[in-house]
């Protein structure tokens, strides 16, 4: 007999909230995670996007903090990742999972205005969800305590490593409580990271759902080689290569094309709006404003193709991308991982073509 919801020592709020949102059964990672979690344990999940991960953390936290009634003046719960766009997604998830609760969120990501954020903070919000260097901006400046924050997670691990995060996580862990439960979630495992991991969680119970660095087994791999004569004409051969590749695939309903660099993403954009092929560009140094308009238009299906740079390839939840293209080779594996997770997920099959020279 499969695990249900109501197995696992939820409040009746948030197993109502699992009933709204549609969810028979919890995933794998859930169904590991929540009672450990609602026990009190540190966490380290190695666990990819796709997986049910978010609510993982989410339902027994909400669980936890709705229980508690008493209302503090500080946040008691902080949520920590590497993209304003996981933050925003993040905080949709818990809306969702707490809408039976007077619990409230406040998500503190760069690119937004200090003052709107600080006036947020006045009001007292249970949970942050939060990029860590404007956290620790806010912190800094006084601004901001996170001394009754007892509860912290840590999401996309390794992408916050990348991302030069660690020295900003080590000073939030500065600021918290001493007793803390801490909950670490990450798509790979890196020697780095698990070192960290051994300092900051004590006993945690592992959660491991996909073996390390592997990718989901309903996701098709393909590598398209082409013959690239001279470095000058390798983005004319490649772009024209996946032009070709996108009106051959008939099972195409959208994708995902990755460039390595910004500025790739930007010329491939246009050189495919030239030609007819419908797409938005998605790039870091794109405003918060204009990035949730590419995400939302791509996500409401408006818009058929998204070309991206690493920023877009985790955390996002996206659903049903049918295939995903590297228009460059990813510099590492674990990028290659992330970038080829946008397909193949809740039991979906998917694309990944590599195009390789
Ligand atoms: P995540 O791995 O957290 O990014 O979640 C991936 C997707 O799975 C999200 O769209 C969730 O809404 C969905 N999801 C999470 N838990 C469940 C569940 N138990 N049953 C069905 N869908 C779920």
């Amino acid at each position: 007999m499969s695990l249900e919801f109501k197995d696992l020592n939820l409040e009746k709020t948030v197993t109502d909230a699992i009933r709204d949102a549609g969810y028979n059964n919890p995933t794998s990672v859930q169904g590991k995670a929540i009672p450990k979690i609602l026990n009190g344990l540190d966490i380290l999940g190695i666990a990819q996007t796709g997986t049910g991960k978010t609510a993982s953390y989410l339902l027994p936290l909400i669980s936890k903090l709705s229980k508690d009634r008493s209302r503090a003046l500080m946040p008691r719960c902080l949520i920590l990742c590497p993209t304003r766009e996981l933050a925003l997604q993040i905080s949709k998830a818990f809306s969702l999972y707490s809408k039976h609760t007077k619990l409230t969120d406040l998500v503190i990501i760069g690119g937004t205005s200090y003052k709107n954020q600080e006036k947020a903070i006045s009001k007292s919000p249970d949970v942050i969800i939060a990029t860590p260097g404007r956290l620790v901006d806010h912190c800094s400046k006084g601004k901001l305590l996170l001394t009754q924050t007892k509860f912290l997670v840590v999401d996309e691990g390794d992408r916050m490593l990348d991302m030069g995060f660690i020295p900003d996580i080590k000073k939030i862990l500065n600021l918290l409580p001493i007793k803390k439960q801490i909950m670490l979630f990450s798509a790979t495992m890196p020697n780095e990271l698990e070192s960290i991991a051994n300092k900051i969680l004590i006993n945690p119970f592992k959660i491991e759902i996909t073996p390390q660095g592997s990718t989901s087994n309903v996701i098709e791999q393909k590598v398209h080689i082409i013959e690239i004569t001279s470095n000058k004409d390798m983005f004319i051969k490649k772009s024209n290569h996946l032009i070709l590749t996108i009106e051959n695939e008939r099972s195409l309903k959208n994708s995902i094309i990755f460039c390595n660099r910004k500025r790739d993403v930007e010329r491939l954009s246009k050189f495919l709006s030239a030609r007819g092929i419908k797409n938005t560009a998605l790039h870091g140094n794109l405003n918060q404003i204009v990035r949730n308009e590419v995400l939302n238009s791509f996500s409401s299906g408006k818009t058929k193709n998204l070309i991206a740079s690493d920023v877009a390839s985790r955390g996002l939840d996206i659903p049903e991308v049918s295939h995903v293209f590297n228009f460059d080779i990813p510099i590492n594996l674990e990028d290659y991982v992330h970038r080829i997770g946008r397909t193949g997920r809740a039991g979906k099959t998917g694309k990944a073509i590599t195009i390789g020279f």
